[in-house]
């Protein structure tokens, strides 16, 4: 079994997608082990998204992401990782996948509705920030 770290973002949060994205996840067969839903910090968010800190995108994806509340959850299950990270769908809402979550619930590029670790390497990394906050 794997586990992986998913973020219900908060635009999605304030569409009121949180349940609808929950009832997908596990119909594809994943386990939310845990969950809260949550206010981050700025040093949290800073952190978490510490890969990104020389793209010019930065300072609005730590903004965005400590706008509103957010579901910090952890995912298990066979193949947790990708299984996640293809139900997601594309980064970018346009180039989604249909039936994706990012194509059914996404706004934009940076408002795109889910996280998901994108390797093993992030998925600890990224639950270990977060063990924190649960
Ligand atoms: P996530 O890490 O949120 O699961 P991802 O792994 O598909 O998404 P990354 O390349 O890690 O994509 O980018 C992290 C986040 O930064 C994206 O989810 C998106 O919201 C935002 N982002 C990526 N590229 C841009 C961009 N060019 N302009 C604005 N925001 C961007
Ligand atoms: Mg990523």
């Amino acid at each position: 079994m794997e586990t992986t770290l998913c973020i219900i973002k908060p635009d999605a949060v304030k569409n009121g997608f949180e349940d609808k994205i929950n009832e997908k996840i596990i119909s594809s067969g994943l386990k939310i082990i845990r969950s809260k839903k949550t206010l981050l910090t700025e040093e949290i968010a800073s952190d978490f998204y510490k890969e990104h800190a020389h793209k010019p995108f930065f300072n609005e994806l730590v903004e965005f992401i400590i706008s509103g509340e957010v579901v910090v959850q952890i995912l298990e299950g066979q193949d947790a990782i990708k299984s996640y990270r293809s139900l997601m769908g594309s980064t970018n809402p346009v180039e989604a996948e249909e039936g994706t979550l990012r194509k059914l619930f996404a706004e934009s590029l940076s408002k795109n509705a889910v996280h998901g670790s994108d390797s093993p390497v992030s998925a600890a990394r990224e639950i270990d920030i977060m063990k924190k906050i649960f």
